[in-house]
């Protein structure tokens, strides 16, 4: 517990799936949480001010400037400071495909999110970020929700999603480099497939569920919890020397040649 106590922390994408639960983590270790995102949030705030947790939320589209702008300004004009940015709004759109049947929109829609809505959170964030570590005395940081597919370099033909993640990794090295004496960490977190509404719509018989399972090694999808452990290390000053890596959490299929057969472990084996 408190492991953000005193921090104020900008969520993107903070209304549901692994942002949501992210949002009641970080809420229940001490930050004061902003969550923003297109969708309604007041599921998430409403379970975060059960649990004694401080959030607000405010309306914003990721793929717009002047939105991530205003969502900014709301946030340091509500809570006085902000110490850490959580990128997690991201989409996967379901007509990505190969390059050579992936349309135009799709592209564009796709990078406009998950590239431009990175890039403008930083770049509204950061000047705030490095005077609330000014004040507090240690680094801020973001985490960059990436994923594993841009390490493993393939998984199904998903090219746009597959390319958007492969930039945010390239943003998050830049940035981590470019501020690293001015008070400011950047990590990317790589989540491995976790049942969330994103992937669910995606994998909607058992069929395509098992197909999955073979290639990794643990024999079962992540759980949220298991994702936001990662997010809240590198959020906190636990991570305090490290800026500029990739949090892989995937259950062992970025390390695996050959996974093993029979079923996933649990204690009553
Ligand atoms: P999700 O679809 O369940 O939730 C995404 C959230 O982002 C929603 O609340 C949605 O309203 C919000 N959002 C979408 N577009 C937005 C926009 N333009 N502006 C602001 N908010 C917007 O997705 P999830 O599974 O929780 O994924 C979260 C992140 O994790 C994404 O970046 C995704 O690419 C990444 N990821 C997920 C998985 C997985 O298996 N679920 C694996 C690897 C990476």
């Amino acid at each position: 517990m408190n492991r953000l106590a005193g921090k104020v922390a900008f969520i993107t994408g903070g209304a549901s799936g692994l942002g949501r639960v992210g949002a009641e983590r970080f809420a229940a270790e001490g930050a004061r949480v902003v969550i923003a995102d297109v969708g309604d949030a007041s599921e998430a705030l409403q379970s975060i001010a059960r649990a004694g947790g401080t959030a607000a939320s405010v309306e914003c589209d990721v793929s717009s400037d002047a939105s991530v702008r205003d969502a900014v300004a709301f946030a340091v004009k509500t809570f006085g400071d902000l110490h850490v940015l959580y990128n997690n709004a991201g989409v996967m759109l379901s007509a990505d495909d190969d390059a050579t049947n992936t349309p135009d929109d799709v592209i564009q829609r796709t990078f406009d999110i998950n590239v431009k809505g990175v890039l403008y959170a930083c770049r509204h964030a950061i000047p705030p970020m490095i005077e609330s570590a000014q004040r507090c005395g240690e680094m801020s940081s973001i985490v960059n929700v990436a994923s594993f597919v841009a390490h493993l370099g393939a998984a199904t033909p998903q090219i746009a999603y597959t390319a958007s993640k492969g930039a945010v990794l390239a943003m998050t090295r830049e940035m981590a480099a470019i501020y690293a004496r001015r008070g400011l960490r950047a990590n990317a977190l790589c989540p491995g497939p976790v049942m969330t509404p994103l992937l669910a719509k995606f994998l909607s018989d058992d069929a395509k569920r098992e197909r999955r399972l073979v290639h990794i090694p643990m024999g079962r999808f992540g759980e949220p919890h298991e994702i936001v452990n990662g997010a809240l290390f590198l959020a906190s000053n636990e991570s305090s020397w490290m800026t500029g890596q990739s949090l892989v959490i995937d259950g062992g299929i970025t390390s695996a040649y050959v996974t093993p057969e029979g079923p996933a472990w649990s204690a009553d084996l």
